[in-house]
């Protein structure tokens, strides 16, 4: 597949400046892109409002206040929405999702015009293809270690722009040894690349449920780094006990992992 093929332009949930809150980069200043449409479906997801492309409109969170736009914007117009949200120098930009795997023509588009800025990819890390063409065009790439427990059926994305955009058309995982074979190719991809690994621990798990994932990464990418994340509660969902962690945490280290546990922090300080 040709990620020239796919438009560029996508549709947008959100601009906005804020802390990162997970990850390798926590705590640094940047603006968020929030793409909407996402195949998966995360037990624990904080995001459900992305999941489906909706009619829109887009919001800006700038320093004139909130501004809405058209659902479907280009590059060009995302990146003078990034300016206009900037406090003050260029910052790193993370593109979030929704899952942005699904439009790396957009991926791409931005990076060829995003200035002296890094460019950050937030990725469930269940689409090694669509990973492959924009992985030259990021700095970084947060990459989801996703436990299958946790999935519920995926849902294609249906959905066509008003130019005929067409979201990414990789096959979506959905069994057990589909999401291993997704996992281990992403890896693959970023174990020579500035990158990180997440895995969200939540209640209701056993350390052996997240065995085969942690040696996965000491297998595909052993130098990427690893940040357990108690998943922030939601619905029905509960934050791991501190036995759990401590012993996925072991079980990261025996493997010789470098392994760090990180909140969401974003959520503690109470900001977007
Ligand atoms: S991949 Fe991300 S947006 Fe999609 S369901 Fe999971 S957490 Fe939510």
């Amino acid at each position: 597949m040709d990620a020239t093929r796919n438009s560029a332009a996508a549709p947008l949930l959100e601009v906005f400046a804020s802390i990162q809150g997970e990850g390798s980069w926590v705590g640094e200043p940047q603006v968020f892109v929030r793409l909407a449409g996402c195949p998966l479906r995360c037990s624990w997801c904080d995001t459900p409002e992305s999941w489906l492309v909706g009619q829109g409109p887009s919001q800006v969170f700038g320093l004139q206040g909130t501004q809405e736009h058209d659902l479907w914007a280009s590059p060009f117009i995302v990146l003078t929405w990034i300016l206009s949200v900037e406090p003050r120098e260029p910052r790193t930009i993370s593109i979030t999702g929704g899952e942005p795997l699904m439009w790396p023509g957009f991926i791409r588009g931005l990076a060829a015009i995003k200035g002296p800025r890094r460019l950050h990819l937030e990725t469930a890390g269940a689409h090694p293809e669509a990973l492959a063409a924009v992985l030259e065009q990021v700095d970084h790439v947060s990459l989801d270690l996703k436990p299958h427990q946790d999935m519920g059926s995926p849902v294609p994305l249906d959905v066509e722009g008003p130019l005929g955009e067409r979201p990414w058309g990789e096959e979506n995982p959905q069994t057990p040894a589909q999401w291993r074979l997704a996992r281990r190719r992403c890896l693959g991809l970023v174990r020579e690349h500035d990158a990180c690994a997440k895995l969200i621990l939540s209640a209701g798990r056993s350390a052996q449920d997240y065995q085969v994932i942690l040696e996965d990464l000491a297998q595909s990418a052993p130098a990427v780094p690893l940040f357990l994340q108690p998943v922030t509660p939601c619905r029905q969902i509960s934050a791991p006990d501190e036995e759990l962690l401590t012993e996925v945490l072991e079980d990261a280290r025996d493997l010789g992992l470098t392994v760090r546990v990180v909140p969401q922090v974003h959520k503690s300080l109470g900001i977007q």
